[in-house]
């Protein structure tokens, strides 16, 4: 067997991995690479592997960086299974017709692929479940679920013949959290490929609830507006729930508003309604007496109108929109309109790469440069770690400890010096397994 890193080797997107055996190859995950202009580049140019010889696609979850060049299999000739779980086909039909629009939006060069290729890939999508395994050729594969968005899954395959097992973590939840069930242990393999985007940090307990209270509660006095840039698939649920609890327990008045200014969000918050056999324990006892995404104040803007009146509404509000990182979608017109007022709460929830506006004001920047318009920030910004949808260091190493028979550790979806730093880790817990940083093209033979 022999094992290729084409994407997030060295870098956090671009998800693509080649596993070779005898007579099949899988690829796992096709995603897009965004943040620098010279990575975001690598989307057009076609991986070195022969399509032709691809037997599957399995896919681990529904991430524009683990799933965003799937369309562009049909235009390399691929028109074999894809495979992945029933909610990830759900939002990957979301996720990839929202990347063909906003191509369609901008530049036509920028245009990687139309929704013509995105309905071709998804007719080639096979469903598979939880736990129950299958087989292409010479491998058996299994789908177990990765705790990290809904439908997100960790993917170990085994080579039929010698009995070796490979698993890709995929991502891996910040397990337990509130909304999903917790992240599935894997008990056996030879060679594990990991994330490691927080290689190098731990998240502490919990406490976004407080954290959130204590801001809006500012807010409330001040008549301020709290800006929050969300993912829209998962934080954005989880946001929703938390405004939920905390209009509840009274700990956020009433009659706050809260804008979910964020399409792919509102259409995401439907795919989730959708599949509530998904939901943690604890989610799922609620559901059954009260809608966890929906409370009074809740205004879903759900047409580019609605969007923009927000800025008439005087007083304390909370907006939530995308995109996750501010590099793209209606966050931009409000980061245009707030980020001077230091009336203004920017609250980061969630991973800010390199080279992207969420980054740069994340680190301190003073001014930032949006769609031409320079902005003095005044804005107050603080980062809420602990919602994180990514395991840290800790988890990471609690995931390998579980597994029997590790022999090689490959770290991926991570920037530099967070898998340095992991590697470092696991030399101290885990004695005699080797750990390997690959970058992107190197290719390492599991035969040795
Ligand atoms: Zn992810």
């Amino acid at each position: 067997m022999k094992l290729k890193f084409l994407g997030a080797a060295k870098t956090v997107t671009g998800s693509n991995f080649l596993l070779t055996g005898e007579s099949t190859s899988l690829m796992v995950d096709f995603g897009m690479f965004q943040g620098k202009p010279e990575e975001v580049g690598l989307n057009t140019v076609k991986p070195s592997i022969d399509f032709n010889k691809l037997s599957a696609v399995l896919l681990t979850h529904a991430h524009l960086d683990h799933c965003g060049r799937l369309p562009l299999l049909a235009h390399y000739g691929f028109n074999g299974p894809i495979f992945m779980t029933e909610a990830t086909k759900a939002l990957v039909e979301l996720v990839l017709h929202d990347a063909a629009k906003i191509a369609k939006e901008a530049e036509a060069k920028s245009i990687l692929y139309t929704d013509e290729d995105v309905e071709v890939i998804l007719k080639q999508v096979l469903l598979v479940e939880y736990d129950k395994s299958f087989d292409v050729g010479d491998f058996g594969i299994i789908f177990v679920d990765a705790g990290h968005i809904l439908g997100s899954a960790s993917v170990i395959v085994k080579e039929r013949s010698t009995g070796k097992r490979v698993v890709f973590s995929g991502d891996l939840g910040n397990t337990p959290e509130p909304l999903l069930s917790p992240t599935h242990f894997v008990n056996k393999a030879n060679i594990a490929v990991v994330e490691s985007t927080y290689g190098d940090e731990t998240h502490g307990p919990r406490k976004e609830a407080e954290d959130l209270t204590k801001i809006i509660k500012k807010a409330e006095i001040t008549k301020g507006t709290v800006l929050i840039p969300s993912f829209s698939i998962e934080r954005a649920q989880e946001l929703l729930y938390l405004f939920d609890q905390l209009k509840k327990e009274g700990r956020m008045d009433v009659k706050t508003p809260v804008f979910l200014d964020s399409p792919m969000a509102i259409k995401a918050t439907e795919v989730f309604r959708d599949f509530p056999q998904l939901y943690s324990k604890d989610l799922q006892r609620q559901t059954k007496n009260d809608d966890p995404f929906d409370f009074p104040g809740l205004i879903i803007c759900d047409t580019i109108e609605k969007s923009k009146q927000v800025k008439n509404y005087d007083g304390v509000k909370v907006i939530v929109a995308g995109s996750g990182m501010m590099s793209g979608g209606r966050i931009i017109h409000h980061a245009i309109n707030y980020l001077g007022d230091p009336n203004t709460q920017l609250v980061i929830v969630g991973y800010q790469a390199e080279g992207t506006l969420g980054r740069e004001i994340l680190d301190g920047k003073n001014s930032v440069n949006i769609w031409g318009n320079w902005i003095n920030i005044k804005a107050e910004i603080s980062e809420i770690k602990t919602m994180s949808a990514h395991a840290d260091q800790g988890q990471v190493i609690s995931w390998l400890k579980k597994i029997e028979g590790l022999e090689e550790i490959a770290l991926v979806h991570g920037e530099e010096l967070p898998r340095l730093v992991l590697r470092e880790k696991i030399h101290l817990e885990l004695q005699d397994v080797k750990v390997v940083l690959p970058v992107v093209n190197q290719e390492i033979d599991l035969n040795l």
